[in-house]
């Protein structure tokens, strides 16, 4: 059998479905969709078909079929699931010229229907044709649905349209921890404005035209300045391009993001944001820390490190306290909490470039944490957590430890080796 593939302009035109279960409910759907006034018939509707005449285009009838609903109709789903009936539906399909579909029984009907993926405004239908492969016909369209949501298809218009603005988490560094809507916008994007802790790799992947923009701040050096971002990213947008702001972790979560958006949206430009895995929470993780648990702690604040803080009150919140930008005031955060009277016991954990190749812990409690720092400098960019959780990080457990003569234990020992006294610093890296 050559199939012969076609697409339909249904809009307006009448349409048959006959059958009241999930397979005429499906075909109705998508006819509606397609802009069909539909005409439902079953003697036994089930509920969900009663829920679809809530859709002005649609009729149901509820009785038998007879051969005459079929006059004047483009196109006829026999859909009833008894092959008898959907035989002699087709009959009468085939008598009056009209293409039937069966979407239970496929490879008896004159119409089949296809899988689709919609990459708008292109539709992509796939069929095996005669309807014998079903399953291999769906799982091609997985495999084009999936390529089209990882950005792996190059989907970039290449004629100028409306232009609009996308701030997109990237996540902490790990291209493969962008969400798949991030993928896609990198796809289509004409112009990427990059952050210095976004995942760079992917920018290598983009499209040779694509214009890459590096705002990179680093810690001491601020080349593009925040104003200027602001109006970089409406201007490509007003000339019609589409901007991907790529930012890492979470555009909300001390990134700027609600600035950015507010000047698109007084600009009139516009936005969206897509949110992203924040460092504050995925860093402590790759370094087998997570920021609750039961038992150690039940709730997490996070903060940056880079401006001075109510001491007194983080000392006595309880939880985990999460510093952002707090490698270079790692010393003045642990003076700050200890003046406040925090327990020195306290475990604190430095995890630099978490989820990059060079990731490294510096675990030790809180009142070592300064001279251990003195010797590991940790630097930027890195996740400072302080509470009874940072004694989980997997370099707590694991390295040999530097030993040392306080006799104090961390203030919770979530596992039994914390308990030796020895083990009271411990770096990794
Ligand atoms: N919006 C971002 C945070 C921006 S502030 C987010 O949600 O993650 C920048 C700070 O994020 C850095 O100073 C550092 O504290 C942290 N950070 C971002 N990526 C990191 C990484 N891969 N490893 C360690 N810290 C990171």
């Amino acid at each position: 059998m050559t199939a012969y593939p076609l697409m339909l302009d249904l809009t307006g035109r009448r349409v048959v479905v006959v059958g009241g279960g999930p397979a005429a409910v499906a075909a109705t759907l998508s006819m509606v969709a397609a802009g069909a006034h539909v005409v439902v018939l079953s003697p036994f509707p089930s509920e969900p078909v009663a829920e679809l005449e809530k859709d002005d285009s649609v009729t149901v009838l509820q009785r038998q079929w007879r051969s005459d609903d079929l006059a004047d109709v483009w196109l006829v789903h026999a859909a009833t699931g008894d092959g008898c009936i959907d035989d002699a539906v087709a009959a009468a399909a085939e008598s009056r010229r009209i293409f039937c579909v069966r979407p239970l029984h496929a490879t008896a009907a004159t119409a089949r229907t296809p899988d689709v993926v919609r990459a708008d405004p292109v539709v992509v239908a796939v069929s095996d044709g005669a309807g014998e492969h079903p399953r291999r016909q769906r799982i091609i369209r997985d495999a084009v649905a999936l390529a089209l949501d990882t950005g792996e298809l190059p989907l970039r218009r290449k004629r100028p349209g409306k232009g609009m603005v996308s701030l997109v988490g990237g996540g902490p560094g790990d291209p493969e921890l962008l969400t798949v809507r991030a993928r896609r916008l990198l796809a289509q994007a004409d112009v990427v404005v990059a952050d210095r802790l976004c995942p760079r790799a992917v920018l290598n992947e983009l499209e040779p035209d694509v214009l890459v923009v590096d705002v990179g701040k680093s810690p001491d050096c601020h080349p593009v300045p925040q104003e200027q971002i602001n109006r970089l990213l409406v201007a490509h947008a007003r000339a019609g391009r589409r901007v991907v702001r790529l930012k890492g972790g979470d555009p909300y979560v001390l990134g700027r993001g609600g600035e950015e958006l507010a000047f698109c949206r007084a600009a009139g430009v516009e936005v969206e944001v897509v949110p992203g895995v924040t460092s504050a929470f995925a860093v402590p993780a790759a370094a087998g820390i997570p920021v609750t648990h039961r038992g150690l702690s039940r709730q997490v604040t996070v903060l940056s490190g880079h401006e001075d803080a109510d001491w007194a009150a983080l000392a006595r919140i309880g939880g985990t306290l999460v510093f952002l930008m707090g490698a270079a005031t790692l010393p003045a955060i642990a003076s700050g909490l200890l003046a406040a009277g925090m327990d020195p016991a306290t475990p604190v954990a430095v995890v630099e470039r978490g989820w990059l190749p060079d990731q490294r812990t510096t675990a030790a409690p809180l009142g070592r944490i300064r001279h251990l720092a003195a010797s590991r400098l940790p630097r930027a960019p890195a996740v400072v957590v302080v509470g009874a959780v940072a004694a989980l990080a997997d370099e707590w457990l694991v390295s040999p430890g530097l030993p040392v003569r306080s006799a104090s234990a961390p203030a919770v020992a979530p596992r039994s080796s914390l308990q030796e006294p020895e083990v009271l610093a411990h770096v990794s890296g």
